[in-house]
């Protein structure tokens, strides 16, 4: 789950990193009033998951509170890369003498996390990491003994920063830490971490993203989702307690069980398709999980084809096939779909389909290859 900025600065706060002086809101004459309060000039901040919002337009300087109305309502008006806004922060505006980055993520190949920071802050890390990787710093964390000073001290003298600040930043490193682990983030990031003209160390910019497995443990967390701004197919197939990831081919793949997915989109790929997503119903799934599941898939306008591939141990197929025809009943479509069962009850769910008309496939490879065909067909 990804925090807003509001609210990653929120908990920044919390563990002692400073921000500025901000509040949040959806109202632009609500700006004008925070605008007032903190004395006129504030950076208005479009509330949406997105990066590069600054240079979407997404954040300005406001001069005077009725600068702040104005922007505010223009940019409460304004979708960002296709989101709309709902919310902004008005921020008391900074002087910046300096951006820098500073991030902490998880390293899969080293097996622990990773603390980045970099003097080349501000602008988007991907693009530094790309074309310029000497630029940022990286150190490894052992979980068991936590950021050691001597590391962030590193990292302080790798981005050369003033000696005088090293002190404030080694504690904004470590905060930042303390509350990566905390949280279960699988990201916090400081980007920028400026350098104000009163020579304070300030985080302008927040981004927090925590791992969704662990929110049952974060209640205070799990209230923060904010269901508005999801993905409605992630949403709906949390609800039903599907595992779906969105993808960008033209063959919707509905799988029980995460490797029996992979191996489905694998070969879908190798008979000359691409799968448009990754869905696990899991083991078990009824009727009602199956056509959840249908739903989410054929909300993908490039979906051509469907194809199920069912493995029936705990899960029976009967069961499985009730459900395509209970979904199909329900969401009207003229996708054609192939549908794959072998396991518990195989036969009868297979007569099941059969009866209804529904394409059936005894292989993964002949299923896969079906809907290959479907699909190029349905696109040519
Ligand atoms: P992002 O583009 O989505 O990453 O949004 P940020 O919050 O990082 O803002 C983008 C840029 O706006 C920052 O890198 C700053 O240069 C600028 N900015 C943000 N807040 C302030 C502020 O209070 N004062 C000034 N002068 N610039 C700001
Ligand atoms: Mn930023």
């Amino acid at each position: 789950m990804k925090l807003h900025e509001y609210q990653s600065k929120q908990l920044f706060n919390k563990y002692g990193i400073p921000i500025p002086r901000g509040r949040i809101t959806t109202e632009a004459s609500e700006a004008k009033h925070f605008a007032e309060e903190m004395g006129g000039r504030v950076v208005i901040k479009a509330q949406v998951l997105v990066g590069g919002r600054g240079k979407a337009g997404g954040i300005r300087l406001a001069r005077t509170p009725k600068e702040a109305e104005e922007l505010a309502a223009m940019i409460l008006g304004m979708e960002l890369k296709g989101l709309p806004v709902r919310k902004i922060l008005v921020d008391e505006a900074v002087n910046i003498t300096k951006e820098i980055y500073l991030g902490i993520t998880n390293d899969r190949a080293a097996r622990r996390p990773v603390m980045m920071a970099s003097a080349a802050g501000g602008v988007d890390i991907e693009e530094v990491a790309r074309t310029s990787p000497e630029k940022i710093i990286k150190i490894h964390i052992d979980p068991l003994l936590g950021l050691r000073d001597y590391q962030a001290r590193d990292l302080a003298v790798g981005i050369d920063l003033p000696r005088m600040l090293w002190r404030s930043f080694s504690d904004i490193a470590h905060n930042l830490w303390v509350a990566y682990q905390a949280n279960d983030a699988s990201l916090a990031e400081i980007n920028p971490l400026v350098i104000t003209s009163e020579q304070r160390l300030l985080a302008l910019d927040g981004k927090m993203v925590v791992d969704d497995n662990a929110l049952f443990r974060h209640p205070d967390l799990n209230e923060m989702r904010d269901l508005d701004v999801e993905d409605w197919a992630e949403v709906e197939a949390r609800k039903f307690g599907l595992s779906y990831i969105s993808l960008q081919g033209e063959i919707g793949c509905m799988v029980n069980g995460a490797g029996l997915a992979m191996a489905t989109m694998d070969i879908i790929k190798l008979s000359g398709g691409e799968p448009a997503n990754f869905l696990d119903i899991g083991g078990g799934a009824g009727s009602e999980k199956v056509a959840a599941a249908l739903r989410i898939i054929l909300a993908d306008a490039n979906v051509k084809a469907v194809l199920f591939n069912i493995f029936g141990g705990i899960t029976r197929c009967d069961e499985v096939a009730r459900g395509i025809l209970a979904a199909l009943a329900d969401v009207k479509t003229h996708v054609p779909m192939v549908v794959r069962l072998v396991g518990t009850n195989a036969e009868e769910g297979r007569k099941i389909l059969a009866d209804a008309q529904m394409a059936t496939a005894e292989t993964l490879l002949e299923a896969a290859q079906k809907a290959v065909a479907i699909a190029k067909g349905a696109s040519a």
